[in-house]
């Protein structure tokens, strides 16, 4: 195996490689696949192999040449990254790519590399690029210049303009089944119990599940559900909850555990009402996530919400309670 790679990473990377060695992979190429899955550590080691001066024999970068001696460092002269960067006062990150980290790229890749191999331009998550930006991108998807890469690396490939997705090659990963991604997880070390329940909570996905794991997440997860049930038997104010919940910088991931806590909890249920109820409270919470990047304060959304999670369950019939 390659780099450390999962198998599901190794399958990608492997398909890729055979392309880029029998000169069928485009320079424009759209990485997708769930967010953990491990894409852009992929691309990274993709774009490595392409830029390494002396590769070996497999094509594998050599570790040794100024390009992989550089390329560790984040200074490499011929790799540019196009990422999520902070808003011009420097307070928060940007929900978007926006033009001005676009416009040039094309012109970047027309210029001799520095190093004399090749040049990679990788834009992630590529599906964050607003219009503006999208579109300065397609003329560089239009003229491929030789030994030029440019990379979309994208969690929703369908969100980005259908023009930029009809120019690239695709490359997807995707999630192993349950018993390889559970093998997986046993590997790096987790508890059989604690890797299913994760693997459950990531919808299949190792990657997320890993992270959850290994970073808190899922004791995270464990203490939203237990404010909720707390705030739905009546022995825990929203509005202190809420505070709480909007304290730290995880809000966000807050809200989506409790999003899809709701959902798990929909599944389980027959009564329509119920569902229904539930399936609504999780397009709130969803919405509430999306005004955490606005100027709309935080607990008080928060709060709103949670008092309908309260208000739903109080109204809930024995029969739904039952079902
Ligand atoms: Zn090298």
């Amino acid at each position: 195996m390659t780099a450390g790679f999962a198998p599901w990473q190794q399958a990608a990377y492997t398909r890729a490689t055979v392309s880029l060695d029998e000169g069928r992979l485009g320079h424009a190429l759209l990485v997708c696949g769930p967010t953990r899955i491990g894409k852009r550590a992929l691309v990274d080691h993709l774009a490595k192999r392409v830029l390494c001066l002396t590769p070996d024999a497999d094509g594998e970068p050599c570790g040794r040449c100024r390009s992989c001696t550089l390329f560790p460092t984040g200074a490499h002269p011929d790799l540019r990254i196009v990422k999520l960067e902070m808003n011009k006062e420097g307070t928060r990150l940007r929900s978007e790519i926006v033009i001005d980290q676009a416009r040039d790229v094309g012109a970047w890749l027309s210029l001799t590399s520095q190093l004399g191999g090749a040049q990679v331009v990788i834009v992630d998550p590529a599906d964050a690029m607003n219009t503006a930006a999208a579109n300065a991108l397609l003329k560089t998807l239009e003229e491929p210049l030789p030994n030029r890469y440019l990379w979309l690396v994208c969690a929703q490939p369908n969100r980005l303009p259908a023009t930029i997705r009809s120019r690239c090659q695709r490359l997807e990963l995707t999630l192993p089944n349950h018993a390889d991604a559970l093998q997986w997880l046993l590997e790096q070390g987790q508890p059989r119990a604690d890797a299913e329940a994760a693997l459950a909570a990531a919808q299949g996905d190792p990657g997320q599940a890993l992270l959850w794991l290994t970073t808190g997440g899922m004791a995270l997860r464990k203490q939203v559900d237990a404010d909720l049930r707390a705030i739905a038997s009546g022995n825990s104010g929203a509005m202190e909850i809420a505070q709480r919940w909007a304290a730290d910088g995880d809000a966000a991931q807050r809200l989506r555990f409790a999003a899809d806590l709701a959902l798990e909890q929909a599944t389980r249920l027959t009564a329509a009402t119920e569902t229904r109820r539930l399936a609504k409270w999780f397009d709130q919470a969803n919405r509430v996530r999306d005004l955490l990047r606005t100027t709309v304060r935080a607990d008080l959304a928060i709060a709103g919400l949670l008092l309908e999670w309260r208000t739903g369950n109080n109204g809930r019939t024995e029969g739904a309670r039952r079902a």
